[in-house]
């Protein structure tokens, strides 16, 4: 296993344990820096402490005493944690940099590193790149906010193979020397503003992606985005833009029949299996940031016409009887939800309700166009129900859950149609997490099946 070269800190200070700061922790010791690790929850009983200890880390548990900061030269935090954390903010007036795990991983990795970052779409574009890949015959691995620990995978990578990083702005924030061969900059939104504050801040924070980056790197970018455009003004690398609107010489785009890079046919539209607008950008950006980093046009191919969706995310589930079934659990406020009618040309059954968070669903009126039904479930159903009828839309039923909703669905669907679990709304009223709620839809649904 690899150890950190050039590292210029010999005192660390890892806040927050989790799985990364685990990760983070073991590698700092292994190549011989002093650790000491802060956490507010973690027990001296617990195995990753135990072990920890054993390897030499000083733990601290159970508060956030401002003395773990003395003898400190870096902090290593874990991406979850708030900058307006007391000790983080004393450890600001301290002038001691702050860091995430991706800084490690970013020194460790051998191989070439190929960064996502983006307010949405990450997941979705960081999949189809690492298939894409992978389906060329490339050594390839997947890692970062995707759910896979960046440190641990970067320590194994041979230096002949990829790591595609699905990055958050928390994980950029505060990057040092990280630098991606390929980075990628789909969207800017508001998003995270009780994190950073102002979008400016957010902005710079995404913008770290490429910071580091130099003439024979890569940075794909969207080019029909205003605030990507201007961050990316900047960029010393090799400018990638990717567009849904118009011909991009030196990128991706489309005439909306074949999707192309640079003069290159890549695939037809038809053949792709993944449905919306939104999903074409991130198909778009996945084959620049793929081509750039060898995948092979098959392989790409070979992805798009199979791949159905990132689980929960405006997922194909099935057809049954010639009901095209959905999955968007993922779609937890109406943004999402609108993007999600905006994919169909086909009569569609919305699937919608949740959590009440006190807002109205009005803003969903103009993109129920191809809305033929909804059904309704959890809080908000009473709220969805008025939305529907101020919309027009006759048939309206009442569901106790998303498996019932499923049921009810099938039930009055006709050949043709497109059955969406799209709820607009949080799933905490009825389910632990969106990911348990599209579950129990796809259970319902093969039941059905
Ligand atoms: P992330 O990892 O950034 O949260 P995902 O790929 O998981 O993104 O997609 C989450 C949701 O974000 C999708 O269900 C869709 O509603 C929306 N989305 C995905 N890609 C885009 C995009 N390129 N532009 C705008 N919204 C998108």
């Amino acid at each position: 296993m690899k150890k950190l070269i050039d590292f210029p800190y010999s005192h660390v200070l890892v806040l927050g344990l989790a799985k990364s700061g685990t990760a983070a922790a073991k590698v700092l010791l292994e190549s011989g820096i002093k650790v000491r690790i802060n956490d507010l929850k973690a027990s001296e009983q617990d195995e990753s402490v135990i072990s920890l200890q054993s390897l030499g880390a000083e733990v601290i548990t159970g508060g956030h005493p401002l003395s773990v900061l003395d003898g400190i030269e870096l902090i290593v935090k874990n991406p979850g944690i708030s900058y307006e954390n007391v000790l983080l903010k004393e450890a600001m007036d301290r002038d001691i940099p702050i860091i995430t795990e991706i800084e490690l991983a970013g020194n460790l990795a051998e191989g070439t590193i190929v960064g996502i970052t983006g307010s949405n779409g990450k997941t979705t574009t960081t999949t189809l790149v690492y298939e894409m890949l992978r389906h060329s015959g490339e050594k390839v691995k997947l890692a970062g906010n995707i759910g896979i620990v960046a440190t641990e995978v970067a320590r194994e990578l041979p230096t002949d193979a990829k790591m595609v990083l699905e990055l958050s702005s928390f994980q950029l924030m505060g990057i040092q020397s990280f630098r991606p061969k390929v980075a990628v900059l789909l969207n800017l939104f508001e998003a995270h503003l009780d994190y950073h504050k102002t979008f400016s801040n957010y902005m710079s924070a995404k913008g770290a992606i490429f910071q580091n980056q130099l003439q024979d790197d890569y940075l794909v970018y969207n080019a029909d985005d205003p605030n990507v455009v201007t961050l990316t003004a900047e960029a010393k690398s090799v400018k990638v833009p990717f567009s849904v609107k118009n011909k991009q010489e030196n990128g991706a785009w489309t005439d909306h029949v074949h999707v192309y890079f640079k003069e290159e046919k890549i695939i037809a539209i038809e053949d792709i299996v993944l449905v919306g607008t939104h999903n074409l950008e991130n198909i778009l950006a996945a084959i620049s940031a793929a081509k750039l980093s060898g995948a092979t046009n098959e392989g790409i191919q070979e992805v798009l016409t199979s791949f159905a969706g990132v689980t929960h995310r405006l997922q194909f589930v099935t057809q049954i009887h010639e009901r095209f079934i959905y999955n968007d659990s993922k779609a937890t406020n109406i943004l999402a939800t609108q993007k999600a009618l905006s994919s169909f040309s086909k009569p569609t059954i919305l699937l919608a309700g949740g959590l009440d968070r006190g807002n109205e669903f009005d803003e969903l009126i103009p993109y129920f166009t191809n809305v033929k039904a909804v059904v309704v479930f959890g809080q908000t159903a009473e709220k969805i129900r008025n939305t529907a009828l101020k919309a027009g839309i006759h048939t309206i039923v009442s569901a106790s859950d998303v498996q019932d909703a499923a049921q009810k669905a099938y039930a009055i669907s006709e050949k043709g149609d497109v059955i969406l679990l799209s709820p607009a709304c949080a799933s905490w009223d009825q389910y632990r997490t969106f990911e348990e709620r599209g579950d129990m839809f796809m259970q319902a649904v093969h039941t059905i099946k």
